[in-house]
């Protein structure tokens, strides 16, 4: 290893934000007593935030991830969910979408992605913006998390063909993968990383017969969730399936450090910027939960990782050069069945299919409304469409003009256009049909966001082109999600907002504090430390 200089400088050398995917803001101090290496140090020596919000619905990854990077809120930065509906083109739009770059090294067809969807610049594009010569690398397992971090200008976001099994990014950075991403894809494939089996971890035995199995949870590996868990196979034959286990967080930090030392970061005094986002807490928190100690493990494995991560940091960059921030895209909600059952909690679970029954039975009773409001029938809205004679002698359903187009991120999208001077009606008659549902808590419209008489974390999160026409929020404890174990997020509760954010390294010390904060102001503070020009933000 070759020295490095220590002495301190008015800027660090690199900048590192490692996002922790669903890390919880509970988790640091629940499990506290277990952490011996990197989360014990930062909580130790860091400067340690312990009650910031992600104020914004949803509560997802695409979301998190754009906020943190641009200190901005959805309504300005665009990113209103993982995927949203376009109501002009009538089709789903995922977050990364781009319909002109190309995967590289995929097939021709294959989707390229981009921060095409972004409208504001990253902490990274204005540091690139001051001097070019500084550099921005984005990695995750996902690629959104890894293209939203990096922003516009980046030189690279790298994320993981899961099929593959290789590190990959698109056109949109560069025509091909450098040299170094090529040669490090060869030699290291997932099934390297991992043991024949995912054991559970020496230090956690005593907790095996209490909370292993558990009804709440689900494996992608075998039918009852306990451990030990063949792997190998699995990730043999799907190198994706890394994600899963707490191997995937091992290989993102491995081809982090690789990237470290390929591309010189912070070799010089011209800041550079490493965004580093792990997505097997996430993967692993959706199948298993927040009780699980498979997701338990997960953490306690990765102390040792991140704490492995930080010596490398020191003995590269030097311990006063580099800044790292630890913090999460959200949070994550207990398991329905768990809440009700040890909470005596009226919780639920809605699925996909649930919302297509309530998008048919919302567009009946918004037609039923225009009917019975208006006393001269329009030919085209009124006339009922009856589905055509069926052979069977089934019962025949009616169908309706589809006003509803999409229920999404509990968005109601109305086809505004055809519903043309009856939209007030179905509008209002969309809300009084919402609040009836037993699982809705209130809705707004849109028209009282654009008035702001909503949630503040609604306003903030309304984009007017990709969000929808009425917004309702699910009771405490409801969530969207497609299976009755393991959880979800996406809520505005506290339990999906609020993630921990710990600040280590170049010039902190060691402090907690219990103020209230929203995650936007990691991107503020990098802009005051670095000295950028201000963030693309309306308060
Ligand atoms: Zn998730």
């Amino acid at each position: 290893m070759e020295k490095v200089n220590s002495v301190s400088h008015d800027k660090p050398r690199l900048v590192v934000v490692m996002v922790i995917d669903q890390m919880r803001a509970d988790y640091l101090w629940r499990w506290q007593h277990l952490w011996q290496h990197g989360f014990k140090k930062l909580l130790e020596k860091g400067m340690v935030y312990d009650n910031v919000y992600h104020d914004h619905v949803p509560t997802f990854t695409a979301v998190g991830h754009a906020t943190i990077f641009t200190g901005t809120s959805p309504a300005i930065h665009g990113i209103v969910a993982n995927k949203w509906f376009d109501p002009i083109r009538k089709t789903k739009v995922y977050a990364v979408d781009d319909s002109i770059h190309k995967k590289v090294w995929g097939e021709p067809d294959d989707k390229g992605y981009s921060p095409a969807n972004l409208r504001v610049p990253t902490v990274g594009d204005l540091l690139k913006l001051r001097n070019p010569q500084s550099k921005v690398v984005a990695i995750s397992l996902k690629d959104r998390s890894a293209i939203l971090s990096g922003g516009k200008k980046a030189d690279f976001a790298f994320w993981y063909d899961f099929i593959q099994g290789q590190w990959t990014t698109s056109s949109y950075y560069a025509p091909d993968l450098p040299q170094w991403v090529k040669d490090y894809n060869q030699k290291a494939h997932a099934a390297y990383f991992v043991p024949e089996k995912w054991r559970l971890h020496p230090k956690l035995h005593h907790l095996r017969d209490k909370y292993d199995p558990s009804p709440y949870e689900r494996s992608p590996f075998k039918e009852v969730p306990e451990f030990p868990y063949d792997i190998m196979d699995a990730i043999s034959s799907i190198p994706g399936t890394i994600g899963s286990t707490p191997w995937g967080n091992a290989i993102t930090l491995d081809f982090a450090k690789q990237a470290v030392k390929q591309m010189k970061l912070g070799k010089d005094s011209i800041t550079d910027l490493l965004a580093i986002s792990l997505s097997s807490t996430d993967i692993v928190g959706h199948y298993f939960g927040p009780r699980s100690l498979e997701l338990l493990d997960v953490y306690v494995r990765l102390d040792s990782l991140i704490g492995n991560f930080i010596d490398f940091l020191d003995e590269s960059i030097g311990p006063e050069n580099y800044l790292l921030i630890i913090t999460s895209d959200h949070g994550v909600a207990e398991n329905w069945k768990f809440a009700r059952d040890s909470l005596s909690i009226d919780a639920g679970l809605l699925t996909q299919d649930s919302f297509k029954i309530w998008q048919e039975e919302l567009n009946a009773f918004i037609h039923k409304k225009i009917l019975e409001e208006i006393i001269k029938p329009m030919p085209v809205l009124l006339q009922e469409v009856e589905s055509k004679p069926s052979r069977s002698k089934r019962k025949r359903r009616k169908k309706y003009p589809k006003n509803v187009l999409a229920i999404m991120n509990q968005w109601v999208y109305l086809d505004r256009q055809k519903l043309g001077d009856f939209y007030d009606i179905a509008l209002e008659a969309a809300r009084q049909w919402l609040v009836n549902k037993p699982q809705v808590l209130n809705a707004w419209t849109r028209k009282e966001i654009l008035l702001r008489q909503a949630p503040p974390y609604l306003i903030r999160s309304f984009d007017p082109e990709r969000c929808g026409d009425i917004w309702f929020l699910l009771k405490p404890g409801w969530y969207e999600g497609y299976a009755e174990t393991g959880t979800t997020h996406g809520t505005p509760y506290a339990y999906d907002q609020r993630v921990p954010v710990v600040f280590y390294g170049f010039n902190t010390q060691h402090a907690i504090y219990h103020e209230k904060k929203s995650i936007r102001f990691i991107a503020q503070h990098l802009v005051n430390l670095l000295g950028l020009s201000a963030l693309w933000k309306v308060e």
